[in-house]
């Protein structure tokens, strides 16, 4: 019979947004998972550490360097007949997709597609959406973590359109006289289709012209001159400008709401929400999908203006609720103990497991497939009432079968780590 508790080699992904060499979380975790050659490269930008099953950064197991997927294909037993049943999988495929990303320039202006939207994409574009999948999403915050995530309030932008000039003069005016006049109308839908004609004159403004205003808005700012009205969105401003000094994406600050997380403040993001994280350490899980969709902050080439359209909801709102943790075990966000983040996606939740210096912690059998990376310190997992066990120390990464009753030991030093699992109770 197979292990049921197993170590795994987690890939990297390089991209420009990410932080560079030693100071780049996912390049600290993936030098201590044991990837074979592994080096941090101090001119690299590591943005990602991807856990899971999707091809395009495959896990593999650490003991035979085989893919995750193919061991799980021929052991189906790992993931479970309920959770294969549930979510159609094939090929030796989990659900989710866990990832830590490490970033200190924003990604990507995005949306991520639904189910329908997902297969039409990928069969019409499969070199660029590789998955006919939907890809919800949730965000843990591990440092402070800066967020653009879905539309401001009508009556906000309209705030912004008669406040920045360099913002209002980039549209059509009759498209902002219009907007201006229904933004505080109780009628949703008039709304709604305001903020459409707007947005999508927006994201087609000539990049030329949207940097010239850029570069007026922020001299403006610099010298002192905002109203305000701008007052508390000039920093920002200033900061997206400082990370894409030419990108028409900047002014998204007077169209999406801005958000600041602390560390263990969580939220996710459904398909059709606009989002853009700015700077931050963030665990990410998500369904396993790669399907994202840019409309700024990437090069022209990997933007989709007709794609970004089609899927994008247009649902303005003043905030937005993070997922309140609950326990599993006593404990806090801060202090020993097991905290469940559990979006409103089937596919995924997300355990913080904290494990003082001398304790233990105990998790009893979930009912499908998890896969855990230890984050800080160090300590060992223990299965089959203590007959197996195995170290796990700062990034090193665990896969966890289905129906297996694991405890979690610290001994010189505190342990933490982020457990992803999927159920089907
Ligand atoms: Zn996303």
């Amino acid at each position: 019979m197979t292990a049921p508790v197993f170590r795994l080699i987690p890939a990297t992904k390089n991209y420009p947004w990410g932080k560079q060499g030693r100071s780049s979380l996912a390049a600290q975790l993936a030098e201590g998972a044991g990837i074979p050659n592994f080096q941090i490269d101090e001119s690299k930008h590591y943005a990602e550490m991807w856990m899971g099953t999707h091809p395009n950064a495959p896990t593999r197991v650490l003991s035979t360097g085989q893919l995750l997927s193919e061991h799980l294909a021929s052991h189906p037993e790992l993931v479970g007949e309920s959770v294969i049943k549930r979510f159609s999988l094939q090929n030796g495929q989990i659900p989710f997709l866990f990832k830590v990303l490490s970033f200190d320039e924003a990604l990507p202006v995005q949306v991520h597609p639904d189910k329908q939207t997902a297969q039409r994409i990928h069969s019409e574009k499969p070199n660029s959406y590789a998955d006919p999948n939907h890809k919800p999403e949730m965000a843990l915050a591990l440092s402070d973590f800066g967020a653009l995530c879905g539309f401001l309030p009508t009556f906000q932008v309209a705030v912004y359109l008669s406040a920045v000039p360099e913002f209002a003069s980039l549209l059509p005016n009759d498209i902002v006289e219009h907007f201006k006049s229904v933004a505080r109308s109780p009628d949703e839908s008039e709304c709604k289709a305001a903020l459409r004609d707007l947005f999508s004159s927006y994201v087609r403004v000539d990049n030329k012209k949207a940097s010239a205003q850029l570069k007026h808005l922020v001299e403006r700012y610099q010298a002192g001159k905002e109203t305000d009205a701008e007052k508390q969105v000039k920093p920002l401003v200033l900061r997206l400008h400082e990370m894409y000094p030419e990108d028409n994406g900047v002014f998204c600050a007077f169209i999406m709401n801005h958000f600041e997380l602390k560390p263990g403040n969580a939220f996710s993001v459904a398909a059709g929400e606009p989002h853009a994280y700015i700077t931050g350490d963030i665990i990410e899980c998500m369904a396993t999908s790669d399907n994202t969709i840019a409309v700024a902050f990437s090069p022209p080439e990997e933007r989709d203006v007709d794609n970004f359209l089609s899927c994008v909801q247009f649902n303005p709102t003043r905030g937005k609720t993070f997922i309140q943790p609950t326990m599993v075990t006593r404990g806090s966000t801060h202090t020993n103990g097991s905290l469940i983040y559990n979006p409103a996606i089937d596919e995924l939740a997300v355990m913080q497991v904290i494990v003082e210096k001398g304790r233990t912690e105990a998790h009893h059998k979930l009912k499908g497939p998890s896969i855990a990376v230890a984050i800080e310190g160090e300590g060992t997992v223990v299965w089959a009432d203590g007959a197996n066990r195995l170290g796990m120390k700062k990034g090193q990464v665990m896969f966890i079968a289905t129906g297996t009753e694991v405890k979690f030991s610290a001994f010189e030093t505190s342990f933490k780590l982020y457990r992803a699992f999927v159920e089907v109770l």
